[in-house]
């Protein structure tokens, strides 16, 4: 049977979104769904908390292993130094699965100086770079074609694939750069269909960002007109590719 991955939720608590998600309430809300396994980013404020909210991540991804799957969560302002040793230790110490760059949290632009050293950890390292988009921000998805053309070797998601204001340009930036992905959070379900149609499902990713629309993103998955294969594959297959989950 096709595993269900959600492949982005966070742990930890939040000065800039206000929540807070323990362990506890993962794994319940796992449970509760019938998921197989969560990519887990902390929801962590910048130095020093950023180091701890890795460690986190980690002892819950240990205590749960080939369940949950960690993500390093680096702030971009961080020196070179500091940033490379941190995603160095995530991935090769704490086996870590992607990089995330938050243009909000981070309060960067990613295709500015300072955000690029996410670009060159992530493809040093070979995890996928998970970028936040639409939500919040207020450039377009579509920016991130030209860094997906600098690295070509590198897997980008784009994490809310723009939120449906800028879902068309996330489509669009996919359809030019095979090395970008859609993790369609918070999208209405008729633009997750046209992502799926659009890129293929192997390109596309589910993934609920928060506990309460875990429910939600599965509702629109079931609900969605695509074939059986495509479905599946949105909902685990391709996260399970991408992130090389075991
Ligand atoms: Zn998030």
């Amino acid at each position: 049977m096709s595993k269900i991955i959600n492949a982005h939720i966070h742990l930890g608590g939040s000065h800039v979104v206000d929540s807070v998600y323990t362990e506890e309430q993962l794994l319940k809300n796992m449970e509760d769904n019938h998921i197989d396994g969560m990519v887990v980013l902390p929801l962590a404020e910048p130095t020093p908390d950023n180091f701890e909210g890795h460690n986190r991540v980690y002892r819950f991804a240990q205590e749960h292993s080939g369940r949950v799957w960690g993500v390093a969560d680096m702030h971009s302002r961080h020196t070179e130094e500091v940033y490379m040793k941190e995603v160095k230790r995530c991935v090769e110490k704490l086996g870590f699965v992607a990089l995330k760059l938050h243009p909000l949290l981070h309060g960067v632009n990613p295709i500015t100086k300072v955000a690029d050293k996410a670009f060159r950890a992530a493809s040093e390292f070979d995890i996928p770079l998970m970028i936040h988009t639409g939500l919040n921000v207020t450039h377009s998805p579509a920016i991130i074609i030209k860094k997906a053309q600098q690295y070509r070797n590198l897997k980008i998601v784009l994490c809310h694939a723009g939120t449906m204001t800028f879902s068309n340009e996330a489509i669009m930036a996919a359809e030019i750069c095979e090395n970008i992905y859609l993790e369609p959070s918070w999208c209405p379900s008729h633009y997750i269909e046209k992502m799926i149609k659009t890129i293929g499902a192997e390109r596309v990713i589910m993934a609920s960002d928060g506990i309460p629309s875990t429910a939600i993103e599965l509702a629109k998955a079931a609900n969605m007109n695509v074939t059986e294969e495509e479905r599946a594959m949105f909902m685990g297959g391709s996260a399970i590719k991408l992130y090389k989950l075991k």
